[in-house]
């Protein structure tokens, strides 16, 4: 089925099973060139995937093997490019109370999704946001409670008690935007020092948690599935 679809290595590397089933049939189908945007189709026409790469974001894309081989391709900025009215990446930011070795420490979750959809929804996105804050400086985290790791070379900056937040990475600014926090860790927004940072996707942050039962059971979840990732990181107050 995926006879005619060239794939490169280090494409394959990045997509499942699934995604590279749904790109054949997609190319089976008929999808239009990323490069040159005419249309194509296999079998007539040699198909390769590019994955694009901006930042957490990887998009599968198909193209004519004539006019790209399969390969990876970075685009910085492409999706703030793709933004609106859709945004391309959404990154939610909550503020809890999280278990961490004896007691408790003010936590900043943040979770970053792809919501592009492209070629008429067919599907062909990959995300990959916790590869890629792992190359970039958190560090996988097992289990909530657990001691987790500086990440000097990332930066949260609180603003309005605790209302805005500000995350910034090596690369750039992850997040800029309200936060969601209770008056309790609103006042810990005041106190300068190092907050425990937790980055993963599905999260489920686009729906506030109820408890911080909810929010322990939603933040384990993912870490079961080593996509979690943290890192203690330095706060200042605005
Ligand atoms: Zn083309």
């Amino acid at each position: 089925m995926r006879q005619g679809l060239d794939v490169a290595p280090q494409v394959a590397e990045l997509l499942s099973s699934e995604d590279l089933d749904r790109l054949a049939r997609a190319a089976a189908a008929s999808y239009e060139c990323w490069i040159c945007m005419r249309p194509g189709k296999l079998p007539e026409l040699p198909t390769a995937v590019l994955i694009i790469r901006d930042g957490p974001v990887a998009l599968a894309k198909l193209t004519h093997q004539s006019c790209a081989r399969s390969g990876l391709m970075d685009a910085p900025g492409l999706t703030a490019v793709m933004s609106d009215p859709a945004r391309a990446v959404s990154v939610d930011a909550v503020a809890a109370f999280l278990p961490y070795q004896a007691g408790h420490r003010p936590a900043l979750l943040l979770e970053a999704r792809a919501t592009v959809s492209t070629d008429a929804g067919r599907g062909e996105r990959v995300d990959r946001v916790a590869g890629w804050l792992l190359e970039h400086g958190l560090h996988l985290v097992a289990a909530t409670g657990g001691e987790v790791e500086a990440a000097p070379r990332w930066a949260v900056h609180l603003r309005g008690g605790g209302t805005g937040l500000r995350v910034i990475g090596p690369i750039g600014e992850l997040y800029d935007g309200d936060l969601q926090a209770d008056p309790a860790w609103q006042r810990e927004a005041t106190t300068q020092g190092r907050r425990l940072l937790l980055a993963g996707g599905d999260l489920g942050l686009d729906q506030a948690p109820q408890s911080m039962e909810e929010v322990i059971a939603r933040v384990d979840a993912v870490a079961g599935l080593g996509r979690l990732t943290g890192g203690l990181v330095a706060v200042e107050i605005h």
